[in-house]
């Protein structure tokens, strides 16, 4: 018979696999935390409107890449962000009423139907903050701050910190005005992406990664115009201000105004953090204000800002740990014997197996120095005298000791 693959653009996370990414789990709730973030776990699927409205549908993620189906009549989405499930379940949870800010983070899986490749899978994982309720550019600063030290926490330092400010929607307009009118002349030459970006979506334009219309985007008449100073009094003291609490937290970045990011509805600011040791997938965590989101998917007059970081490319640069091995294999003959002895180990707080085989003690202690750090030796000399021998199974010291003394010891 066939046999049976792994869908393209997935992957097993193996128990090899595992020390990684229980590393990246316990540091985001260790970090988070210290923040006052609360985690949230959000359904897989929601109404596909929900993406529709809050993601937007001019992006790709909508356009494209979205795992639809129907039930009974639904249209329903896996979804491809979490930041619009978070959004519907603090309205829906009248959040709002609690005292702001209300801090958020989750993890967990994403799914966009995308081409496949390195860095890029089309069940993917994400962890990210929204923080609600907080319009001052204070709040912009400090969730930079948490993406920042949770890649520190893991050991992560090689990384850009990119920012820009879009603007609010009415300086944008003026912006995305000027923008086509440079642009008109070339429009025949963009790829076709472009030319429907150019109507729908124009700031997503110099997103583009089409070689031919990155050329055009370069030229001095509109990189002029991508270069200016377009956006409004309110909105550059915004970013001033975020500018000089970055400086004061000693956290270094850089302005790129070719930076909008592939969702629809961020204002103000936005960022990513990207490593130099990635290849072309580079991008680690991305995230933006979104003033409007809120109230556009229903809710109070709400303003927010979040991020998102790719666990998988994470996983990347953290390389493999090394695996994590049981504390104890108890090697002994008498099988409830052993039983009693590794539930008690257990009980304490101590990883242990033992032989479920029966098999001899020579072959049980060749098992013991393969997976454990310590071999719990319980042979017809402990029984009788009620003690244990451990054996340290790395610099092969052996002691006998009483049962108490050899779970101090492993503990
Ligand atoms: P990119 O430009 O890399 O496609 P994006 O703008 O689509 O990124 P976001 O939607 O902001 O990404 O998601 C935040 C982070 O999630 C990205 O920086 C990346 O690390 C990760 N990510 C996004 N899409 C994928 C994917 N298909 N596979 C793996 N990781 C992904
Ligand atoms: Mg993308």
């Amino acid at each position: 018979m066939a046999m049976i693959k792994v869908q393209k653009g997935t992957k097993d996370i193996l128990p090899e696999d595992m020390p990684v990414w229980h590393f990246m789990e316990e540091k985001a709730k260790e970090i988070f935390t210290k923040y006052g973030a609360k985690e949230i776990r959000t359904p897989i699927f929601e109404a596909t409107e929900l993406f529709a409205r809050g993601v937007g549908d001019t992006t790709d993620i909508v356009n494209k890449e979205m795992y639809t189906f129907e039930k009974s009549e639904r249209s329903l989405t896996l979804r491809p962000e979490n930041t619009a499930g978070v959004v519907r379940s603090f309205i829906e949870n009248g959040m709002h009423r609690l005292s702001a800010p209300v801090k958020l983070w989750y993890k967990g899986p994403m799914f966009r139907y995308e081409r496949p490749q390195a860095g890029r899978q089309r069940q993917f994982h994400q962890v990210g903050v929204e923080v609600f309720g907080i319009k001052q550019p204070a709040a912009d600063a400090e969730v930079i701050l948490m993406a920042v030290n949770y890649l520190k926490s893991l050991g992560l330092n090689d990384l850009n910190v990119e920012i820009n400010s879009l603007g609010c929607p009415e300086c944008r307009e003026v912006f995305k005005t000027k923008l086509k009118q440079v642009l008109k002349p070339y429009l025949a030459e963009l790829c076709p992406d472009c030319q429907a970006r150019y109507e729908k979506n124009p700031l997503r334009l110099l997103d583009c990664k089409v070689p031919e219309c990155r050329e055009i985007y370069a030229k001095p008449e509109v990189q002029d115009i991508i270069q200016s100073d377009f956006i409004c009094e309110d909105c550059a003291n915004h970013f001033n201000e975020l500018k000089g609490y970055l400086n004061a937290l000693g956290i270094k970045y850089s302005i790129n105004k070719l930076l909008v990011r592939g969702l629809d509805y961020y204002n103000r600011t936005v960022f990513e953090i990207t490593s130099n040791n990635l290849g072309s997938q580079n991008a680690v965590c991305g995230g933006g204000r979104y003033d409007s989101l809120v109230k556009n998917l229903g809710g109070e007059d709400v303003p927010a800002i979040g991020f998102a970081m790719g666990m998988e490319r994470l996983a990347v640069l953290l390389g493999q740990k090394n695996d994590e091995k049981l504390t104890a294999y108890v090697v002994c003959n008498d099988m409830p014997e052993a039983v009693k002895l590794a539930e008690e180990l257990r009980s304490n707080g101590i990883s242990a197996e033992f032989d479920l085989t029966n098999k001899k003690f020579v072959k049980q202690l060749e098992k013991a120095s393969k997976t454990a750090k310590y071999a719990v030796i319980l042979g017809e000399d402990e029984m009788k005298s009620g003690n244990v021998t451990l054996k340290n199974l790395e610099t092969s010291e052996q002691n006998t000791l009483n049962r108490k003394e050899a779970i101090n010891r492993l503990k």
